[in-house]
């Protein structure tokens, strides 16, 4: 089975041409302000083995700001773990019958921002958009074939979530595609795999689905394609003069 890793698209200087994020006026807030932009760090799906949380849920109210740098409104928009669907793409996946959305939860977009000399007034209306909350599928990460590298000190790992058991170890260095354990994939199109933070993967069915529709907003990255450098390795091995740890899951 072919994997996707879900990408923003990139203008070539620093703005994604659509991007979704909280609505800056938020942070200001005290924190105990309920307007204020809380996560739950402490929200179900916990690993069954650890109890760490797997997934981290926004809480209500859902307002957001939407950045575009390039004219368009995308009907999907990926920024870390947050996805967003628009209501023409959420039409669209429930009538494809595709898994791995549990829950659809609309946003109030308060402000739209434009990069890159894109007019607003030329701009089509605005259309309304749901955070997705993506299914924990049980896809584990296949250390091995991406030769990931972590940064030590290296923990022992959680056996179901791949989350050190160690909370002082070092994270995820580098690696060369992100590979899943096909046997631990529970066949959903679109998910959160265990052992990487950050990414939202999806198989060949949602991305012909994507494709069919013509929709727009998303890169699908073939997922071995996707590689990660981000030299803490190189980092440590300067600092403390020994090598960075390779893990070995023998
Ligand atoms: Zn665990």
């Amino acid at each position: 089975m072919n994997f996707y890793v879900v990408s923003d698209k990139w203008t070539p200087n620093v703005w994604p041409e659509n991007e979704i994020s909280t609505y800056l006026k938020d942070y200001d807030r005290d924190i105990n302000d309920p307007l204020f932009p809380n996560f739950d760090d402490h929200h179900e799906p916990f690993c069954p083995v650890c109890h760490h949380c797997l997934r981290t849920y926004p809480l209500p109210p859902l307002r957001r700001e939407i950045h575009l740098a390039k004219p368009y409104f995308g009907d999907i928009i990926v920024g870390g773990t947050g996805l967003y669907f628009s209501e023409h793409a959420m039409n669209l996946y429930k009538d494809a019958g595709l898994t791995g959305i549990e829950a659809f939860r609309k946003i109030e977009i308060l402000k739209v921002v434009t990069h890159n000399g894109v007019r607003k007034g030329k701009l089509p209306p605005c259309p309304s958009y749901y955070w997705c909350d993506l299914v924990v599928d049980g896809a584990k990460m296949d250390y091995k074939k991406s030769k990931a590298v972590f940064c030590p000190p290296v923990s022992p790992l959680c056996g179901f979530c791949m989350i050190p058991l160690n909370h002082d170890a070092g994270t995820i260095d580098k690696y060369t595609g992100v590979y899943l354990e096909e046997s631990t994939w529970n066949k959903n199109n679109i998910f959160l795999p265990l052992g990487i933070w950050s990414k939202v993967m999806a198989d060949q069915v949602f991305k012909n689905w994507y494709d069919e529709n013509n929709l727009t907003g998303i890169e699908l990255r073939p997922s071995s394609s996707v590689n990660e450098n981000y030299g803490f390795y190189e980092n440590e091995v300067e600092e403390y003069g020994q090598e960075g740890l390779r893990y070995d899951l023998d």
